[in-house]
């Protein structure tokens, strides 16, 4: 409209849109992912500038960012690198969601009694509707709760398992690519026994490393300063309980070179929502049109998008149509690029902080974070971005 968008030097001021996503909290990963360009990590100017409309700032690198929709790429003015654009939020997200996983904080005393009018009331809050009882055998005070009668203590609630003398056996056997069936025929437990042990270890690990996970000491120049990721394709056969085909997830590991510690390790796979659950949030925003990049749900793939890439596994495998699929019961698969992202950043959650000189090896790749070409050891610098490598085999 003609009436508005003046300003008195006569100019039209043409609203300014964005060729590249909006960075959501500090994440913004839209810029040249060339470790070894000198314009590595500098945000590019943003917007689209058709005639007429102001120029960049000085000093910002404008680039250019062509490619068809949900597959945008900048490509840098400097070293002419493509890099495709990425879904800031997405990324953002899945790296809260991964941070959350780990911690699972200090255990406040309540009754967990679902149902109970005391329910998640902390003991400390109110004390009245609680009573002293005595302590656990591993020293911890306990409570009774006034509204079921039901005790508990400051100690989590340790998963209950018969034969607490197989663990160590299983662990072993699980670790050392037995199958599930001999691990069940060799210990003598029931399928429902090996999965609660899992369920078992899974907590006893969540609880050692929200213990014992602390990187801020360590010192990389003393105990060594290689990292190496690297990702293995997991077979599932998932579809289907009748007809089966594998279904490839990938699982994302940064092992620290010397020591062979797992500093990070990633699986493509959110349990918390299903695929029916990832549809109906894509569909209410409404972003069918939108590209990949710039969609307000981008983290995970929706049923449509994972019935299609079902049809095609059963396509290849020569199976008419794919069936109602049983296992995992329940999760959605996460995009992979989405997840090396908030990989990395969880490796700079863990390290980002130290003033050594830090070596990433990627997929055999060898990628230092240092900004200069001139320097001659790899240097990270804090604060940094890290870029995980173009390895991307499936977006
Ligand atoms: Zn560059
Ligand atoms: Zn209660």
């Amino acid at each position: 409209m003609s009436s508005v968008s003046k300003i008195s030097s006569g100019a039209v001021v043409v609203p300014l849109v964005r060729r590249l996503p909006a960075p959501v909290a500090d994440v913004d990963l839209n810029f040249c992912r060339n470790p070894a360009c000198a314009q590595y990590g500098l945000l590019p100017d943003p917007f689209k500038r058709p005639n007429g409309s102001p120029p960049a700032p000085p000093g910002v690198p404008r680039g250019a960012v062509p490619g068809g929709k949900h597959k945008e790429f900048y490509k840098c003015p400097a070293c002419r690198t493509t890099s495709r654009v990425k879904n800031n939020r997405a990324v953002f997200e899945e790296h809260e969601r991964v941070r959350r996983l780990s911690d699972i904080g200090p255990c406040v005393p309540a009754c967990r009694t679902a149902g109970c009018a005391n329910q998640d009331l902390p003991v400390s809050e109110h004390p009245d509707l609680y009573q002293s009882f005595g302590k656990t055998k591993g020293g911890d005070p306990r409570w009774r709760c006034k509204g079921c009668a039901k005790t508990f203590s400051t100690g989590r609630p340790a998963r209950r398992h018969k034969r607490s003398d197989k663990n160590r056996l299983v662990l072993d056997m699980l670790c050392n690519d037995l199958s599930l069936a001999k691990t069940a025929k060799i210990s003598g437990l029931s399928y429902r026994d090996i999965y609660r042990r899992i369920g078992f270890y899974h907590d006893q690990v969540r609880s050692f490393v929200s213990r014992r996970e602390d990187f801020s000491r360590i010192d990389f120049a003393e105990v060594g300063s290689r990292f190496a990721t690297d990702s293995q394709a997991l077979t599932i056969n998932w579809p289907s309980r009748k007809r089966r085909f594998p279904v490839v997830f990938q699982h994302l590991c940064t092992a620290h070179a010397r020591s062979g510690f797992i500093m990070e390790a990633s699986f493509q796979l959110d349990p918390a929502i299903s695929p029916e659950e990832a549809e109906a949030q894509a569909l209410a925003a409404n972003e069918d049109q939108v590209s990949t990049a710039f969609r307000r749900h981008a983290r995970i793939w929706t049923k449509t998008e994972f019935d299609a890439y079902l049809t095609r596994l059963a396509k290849a495998a020569g199976l008419p149509q794919v069936e109602d699929y049983g296992l995992p019961a329940t999760g959605s698969m996460l995009r992979y690029d989405v997840m090396q992202f908030a990989h990395a950043m969880r490796l700079r959650d863990h390290i980002g902080e130290t003033d050594d000189p830090l070596i990433f090896v990627m997929g055999g790749t060898l990628v230092s974070s240092n900004r200069s070409r001139q320097s001659s050891s790899p240097r990270y610098r804090p604060g940094a971005r890290i870029s995980p490598s173009s390895t991307s085999r499936r977006q």
